[in-house]
């Protein structure tokens, strides 16, 4: 038995207890953050919540990307508190810089313009080199390389109820691709071609569209028009396979040939979810009404109550999201023809 230590000021402290290594099956997965080093402490507490959810009970490993070298202190903090591996990437500076067929000016045009009207981020660089590298980048990197479905984890979220059970493995045994917690329109001025751009895309590639799409869910006209509708990209679990696909390596060269990136500010939520919704069956692609999340200042909070019970879930339903009328899950469920949980028009707006 393990003998009880001493405090420094000559107490007895009892030896601690901590849960056991998992020895279990485990996916090729990881967490992902992309992040800055001041972004450090608002990142504490989103990992906190991620391992007393669920990290602690699978240790999982955890690839943190950065446009810059991590401080010696952002590896070190962060590295105490995941039950996993940490791994820690630079990203190669021409993923992140303005590419050469970029006009500059016209950039800096669209900038000022955005700036004017009040858009957010939208005079900002390096948010487009964030949305850029979440779309086309960060599953290329060499830290990315041995696996097969990532999490994706930011500064400032929280998770509200337990997940018990390996999500990884419910993504690998139910083949589902992309799963969300939230979804909402976009602002439609920080997009305005990039739905003719992704037209063109459809037109020369139908060998890419699935037989089985979910259309439906972004577009109300049968594909003329897109009503907005996307994942919020600042919580995924996915397959990286989704985007280290043909089909989405085609899509996204196309996108980024147009300069929408940076003439526009085309956003990755919008590109993953009108990409996940052309290329994926749409019974690959899941909602989780369980985990209940916080990313600010929007919260999944599941209207079930007996899925709150169960999960032990520390959210007010009150709060939720999902069934308002900004948000897109409601359409999520009637086109793919899924129950919605019961009373959920109590907390439609
Ligand atoms: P929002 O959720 O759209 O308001 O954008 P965030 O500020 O949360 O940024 C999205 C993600 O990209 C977060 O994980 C940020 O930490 C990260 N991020 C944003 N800008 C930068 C940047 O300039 N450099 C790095 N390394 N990460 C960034
Ligand atoms: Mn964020």
């Amino acid at each position: 038995t393990t003998q009880d230590s001493k405090t420094a000021d000559g107490l007895k402290q009892p030896a601690p207890v901590s849960p056991k290594k998992y020895s279990g099956h485990k996916e090729k997965a990881t967490f992902v953050t992309l992040a800055r080093n001041r972004d450090l402490y608002s990142l504490l507490p989103a990992i906190r919540s991620v391992e007393d959810r669920f990290n602690r009970k699978f240790n999982y490993d955890w690839v943190f990307l950065n446009d810059e070298e991590f401080s010696e202190e952002f590896k070190r903090v962060t590295t105490a508190l995941i039950s996993g591996t940490t791994k820690y990437g630079v990203i190669p500076k021409e993923q992140w810089q303005l590419p050469d067929f970029i006009d500059k000016e016209k950039a800096a045009n669209t900038r000022k313009e955005m700036a004017e009207k009040g858009i957010i981020y939208g005079d900002s660089i390096p948010y487009r080199y964030m949305c850029r590298y979440e779309s086309g980048f960060f599953y290329r990197h060499e830290l990315m390389a041995d696996y097969e479905y990532y999490w994706r984890v930011e500064p400032d979220v929280k998770l509200y109820c337990d997940i018990d059970y390996d999500v990884f493995r419910f993504m690998k045994k139910n083949d589902k691709k992309y799963a969300f917690t939230i979804s909402i329109k976009e602002y439609a001025e920080t997009i305005k071609t990039l739905w003719e751009t992704t037209r063109e895309f459809i037109t020369s590639h139908q060998e890419y569209i699935n037989k089985n799409n979910m259309l439906d869910f972004i577009s109300d006209d049968e594909g003329y028009s897109y009503n907005l509708c996307h994942f919020w990209s600042n919580f995924e679990i996915a397959s990286l396979d989704l985007w280290r696909s043909d089909a989405y390596t085609a899509y996204f060269d196309h996108l980024d040939k147009s300069g929408g990136f940076f003439y526009e500010r085309w956003g990755d939520a919008p590109i993953h979810s009108i990409a996940a919704a052309l290329f994926l069956d749409r019974n690959q692609i899941h909602h989780f009404d369980n985990i209940g999340y916080y990313h600010p200042p929007f919260h999944s909070c599941s209207v079930d109550e007996d899925v709150r019970m169960k999960n032990k879930c520390d959210c007010n339903p009150a709060d939720d999201f999902t069934w308002k009328s900004y948000s897109c899950t409601t359409k999520f469920y009637t086109v793919n023809g899924l129950t919605k949980p019961k009373n959920w028009q109590i907390y439609a707006d």
